[in-house]
């Protein structure tokens, strides 16, 4: 088969690597790719806004399959529009991307299929939105109803944050995505990722995860795309995996395919472990970035075997086995993120890094004169596989100080809560 992968992140340097190794794979293209994607495909240079360009190259190179990696194109309809070109497409429609799209499309489908989630109020003004935080009180929770690359959401201790957050996004903060606001319950308890693929009819439960947000240790700082993850999530056993499938998982598949757009695709489900059960935080129709690179070092199975079957609605059929091992990666980032990122600093010992045992999965970077110099925010994701997650901490941390470069910097505690979770036991 010929795949084009759409992406340039570590999450696609990680399903890259996984789509290498299937024996069904002939060539992979990646668009835009970056330095370490360029290890396992053909990068080419599309323009990845432009549905038809994309098209065309399809075409033109017979791709059998395209992998969309990130949220923005889905959401922009390249599922659709590719689709109608004839050409194989693993990822959701435009209008099942809403799940992620839009938070009060999710909170108004959780509310009619009875989905366990946070109390909510939805808004298009300010006078409301003001009116009803007021009537609620703090702490709660103010979200741009669009993509905002993750910073659209506010958890507000107090009702003056909360009333700053709601005129922050009526004051167009966050653009268009905040034109609409919701407005939430405050829920506690331990969170954790819940991933499946989805083929519009079956969710195949597709492994959990836990990340950390923050750009300190401590989970101290500014909210950041990720700072590392691992997976499995030891607080998701399985009498709560059954029950977050019943619950959440299944009523969502049936609720969209009774409104006309069935899911197919990754569906990662932020969760809410509280006294009550799980509950639905935000639903994401495509993999974390960092969860995918724990996820493909733990998955057993031929990544592009359960992407057909996604794509042809054959998941009933198929089954996902993995490592009995945990996974864990920490991301190095520029100093300056998740601010104002430095570029251009070179960074050398990646090579020894892998030859410790870790992968080091590429996100911001570019070859500069040969070498590779950091090219963004989060630069690389350096991953290791253990017995339990406190020995695939201890690995990574060992391959992350074998990366030399001294203008990054990381988290060191990745894993925290589970490591302390293993030594209780
Ligand atoms: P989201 O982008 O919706 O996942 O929200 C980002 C983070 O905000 C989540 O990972 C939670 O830590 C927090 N959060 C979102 N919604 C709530 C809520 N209703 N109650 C408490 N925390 C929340």
């Amino acid at each position: 088969m010929n795949i084009l992968l759409i992406g340039s992140g570590g999450r696609e340097h990680a399903l890259a690597w996984k789509l290498a190794a299937s024996p069904m794979l002939t060539r992979l293209y990646a668009a835009p790719g970056n330095p370490g994607i360029a290890q396992e495909a053909e990068l080419v240079a599309l323009d990845i806004a432009d549905h038809a360009a994309v098209a065309a190259f399809c075409k033109d190179k017979a791709i059998d399959l395209v992998v969309v990696g990130p949220e923005g194109p889905l959401v922009a309809g390249i599922g659709d529009d590719l689709r109608a070109a004839g050409i194989r497409v693993f990822g959701p429609s435009k209008a099942a991307a809403q799940l992620e799209g839009s938070k009060g499309f999710t909170k108004d489908l959780c509310a009619r299929y009875g989905i366990p989630t946070a109390a909510y109020g939805r808004f298009d003004n300010a006078a409301e939105a003001r009116a009803y935080v007021e009537k609620m009180g703090a702490p709660i929770v103010i979200k741009a109803d669009g993509l905002a690359a993750g910073k659209g959401v506010t958890v507000a201790m107090t009702l003056d944050e909360a009333l700053g957050a709601v005129d922050g996004c009526f004051d167009g903060a966050f653009g268009g995505a905040g034109a609409s606001v919701v407005v939430e319950e405050f829920m506690t308890g331990e969170e954790a990722s819940f991933f499946c693929l989805c083929d519009g009819k079956t969710a195949l439960p597709f492994g959990t995860a836990q990340d950390h947000k923050r750009v300190g240790d401590g989970d101290v700082g500014p909210n950041t795309g990720g700072m590392g993850a691992y997976s499995p999530a030891p607080v998701m056993t399985p009498e709560l995996i059954e029950q977050t499938m019943r619950e959440i998982i299944e009523p969502t598949m049936r609720g969209m395919a009774e409104m006309g757009s069935p899911f197919a695709g990754v569906l990662f489900a932020g969760l809410m472990l509280t006294d009550k059960g799980p509950r639905l935080i935000e639903y994401n129709t495509r993999f974390g970035d960092p969860e995918c690179q724990v996820l493909m070092l733990r998955l057993k199975e031929d990544l592009l075997v359960l992407l057909n079957a996604a794509t042809d609605g054959q998941l009933a059929h198929v089954s996902a086995r993995w490592r009995d091992e945990a996974a864990l990666t920490v991301v190095m980032a520029a100093k300056g993120y998740p601010g104002t990122p430095e570029k251009g600093s070179v960074i050398s010992g990646i090579d020894q890094a892998e030859a410790s045992g870790a992968r080091v999965f590429h996100a911001g970077t570019a070859v500069q004169g040969g070498k590779i110099v950091a090219n963004g925010g989060r630069v690389l994701n350096v991953t290791a596989t253990g017995k339990n997650v406190s020995e695939a901490q201890q690995k990574a941390y060992a391959a992350v100080d074998l990366v030399d470069w001294p203008e990054g910097f990381c988290r060191r505690d990745i894993g925290w809560l589970a490591v302390e979770r293993e030594q209780r036991k």
